[in-house]
């Protein structure tokens, strides 16, 4: 038994927002006219916050079918960010999606007004983020192949003025993300000031082959705490952020 919406419902959610995408970074238009000329195509989805059956995401278990069926418990979606927040209750929580839902009729509502001048930030942010990530992997890789093998800096970039990119989308990708993110540019950070160090107080010193090893034990704990943090489903949900 699921509880669906009602086509009337279908319809406010969709318009409320413009048909567009409530995921910010996206904000895709979901209808337009079919190639054919005749009639119109929908790509969107009223997706539910909390599961409309048991086993669902973020099913709640004390809503009342009326409630789940609810306005207030929909949200539209383009089809791809309707199957990405289905897929995870970790990343996608209720409390993000209710905040999503509340700016894309802001958005709406101003995009009504001013036109569609709205900078994709997040988007854009993200889009980095996503290649910072995959040099880090690669990084990873090399470290993995020779332990100790020395590393310079320009193999884990980062973005300028990081920490005040990822306050400003924080709200729109949620505290979890948002906590990750940090993380990562954290440890990066202090691993490359360490070979930094190194480098500095190295240099016209006696050239002893141990920056390997030092590195090595700096470099454990880097490994283990990137192993646990930029895994593979990270990377996915980064990956979804930034497609259009
Ligand atoms: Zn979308």
């Amino acid at each position: 038994m699921r509880d669906d919406f009602s086509e009337a419902t279908k319809k406010e959610l969709a318009a409320m927002v413009g048909y567009k995408c409530s995921n910010p970074c996206c904000r895709r238009t979901t209808i337009g006219p079919k190639l054919s000329g005749e009639g119109t195509i929908n790509l969107g989805e009223a997706a539910h916050i909390k599961a409309a059956s048991p086993g669902g995401k973020r099913y709640d278990p004390d809503m009342t079918p009326e409630e789940r069926a609810g306005y207030e418990n929909g949200i539209w979606m383009c089809r791809t960010h309707a199957a990405l927040i289905d897929r995870d209750e970790k990343y996608f929580t209720v409390e993000l999606l209710y905040k999503w839902k509340q700016k894309a009729e802001e958005s709406a509502g101003k995009e009504l007004i001013e036109g569609e001048g709205t900078i994709r930030k997040c988007k854009f942010r993200m889009n980095i983020f996503y290649r910072d990530l995959k040099e880090y992997i690669s990084a990873m890789e090399l470290f993995k192949m020779r332990r100790g093998v020395v590393i310079n800096t320009q193999m884990l970039p980062i973005q300028n003025n990081w920490e005040e990119h990822l306050e400003e989308i924080s709200e729109l990708i949620g505290p979890e993300l948002t906590a990750t993110l940090y993380n990562i540019n954290r440890i990066v950070e202090e691993f490359r000031l360490t070979m930094e160090e190194e480098a500095r107080r190295l240099k016209g010193g006696p050239k002893l082959d141990y920056i390997s090893v030092i590195y090595c034990q700096k470099q454990d704990f880097f490994m283990d705490k990137m192993q646990e943090w930029l895994t593979k489903d990270l990377l996915e949900t980064i990956k979804f952020y930034t497609e259009i």
